[in-house]
């Protein structure tokens, strides 16, 4: 069980949107096109990352972002900035 737990753990957390709050713009459009209803622009403009089990990382809130606020990370250790 115990194991099960952390397999589980680890695929939740295996993708991450980063914000940096500073630059939204209130535009939205992360909300709209986010396929699995996650209110994006909220946690963008509370410059909160998006770790969420019902993010799939498609990445498409970070494509329609017109000021780049939004960045999609891989990974279970992700430790490098780009
Ligand atoms: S990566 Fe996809 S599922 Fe995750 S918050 Fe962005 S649009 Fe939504
Ligand atoms: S798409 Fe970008 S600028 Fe627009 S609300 Fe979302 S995070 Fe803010």
């Amino acid at each position: 069980m115990a194991a099960y737990l952390g397999i589980v753990q680890r695929f939740k957390s295996r993708f991450r949107i980063t914000t940096n709050g500073g630059q939204c713009i209130s535009c939205g459009n992360c909300s709209t096109y986010c396929e699995m209803g996650i209110d994006v622009r909220a946690y963008a403009q509370k410059g909160q990352d998006i770790v969420r089990s019902s993010c799939v990382g498609c990445g498409i809130c970070s494509s329609v972002c017109p000021r780049g606020v939004l960045n999609l990370e891989n990974g279970p250790v992700s430790t490098r900035k780009i």
